[in-house]
């Protein structure tokens, strides 16, 4: 399973009370991304949601693909989101706190190292192809993104 199968809804039963409608949890269901993200019920949430319910649809779902928001595209997007904390040093707790004051998410710290641990295990994968390949260039860049996961 990807990581954005295991992202959640924080306070998910107080936000489908708000808006009236049930969804999912997990944040990039299809039923969720559609309900909360994107539906009118966005309008019955208290300020402080709607804030970063809105933040999410504006960093995450804003592509112009004829089949947003179910293209991948949120997807790919939180993966490189998620990257980019580690890469400013942060672990997982710390990934999973700052990503439910961004966005009002959470994901179990577990599930977020691996994560990471998968995440630099690929690129290693990469490297070692790269080298065999005699790529120096692309071993060295994957190199040099790898180191800053680690
Ligand atoms: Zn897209």
């Amino acid at each position: 399973m990807a990581i954005t199968d295991k992202i959640y809804v924080k306070n998910h039963q107080q936000l489908v009370s708000q808006i009236e409608t049930s969804f999912p949890k997990g944040a990039f269901k299809g039923a969720t991304l559609d309900i909360l993200f994107q539906g009118e019920g966005l309008a019955k949430l208290d300020d402080a949601s709607q804030d970063r319910v809105l933040d999410f649809a504006e960093d995450f779902l804003d592509c112009d693909c004829q089949a947003n928001p179910h293209c991948g595209c949120p997807e790919r997007k939180f993966v490189a989101y998620l990257l980019e904390l580690r890469e400013q040093g942060l672990g997982p707790d710390a990934i999973v706190d700052v990503m439910s004051d961004d966005y009002l998410l959470y994901a179990y710290p577990g599930d977020m190292l691996s994560f990471l641990d998968n995440s630099v295990r690929t690129l290693e994968a990469v490297e070692t192809l790269a080298e065999v390949d005699g790529r120096d260039d692309v071993a060295e860049e994957v190199q040099r993104r790898r180191n800053r996961l680690m």
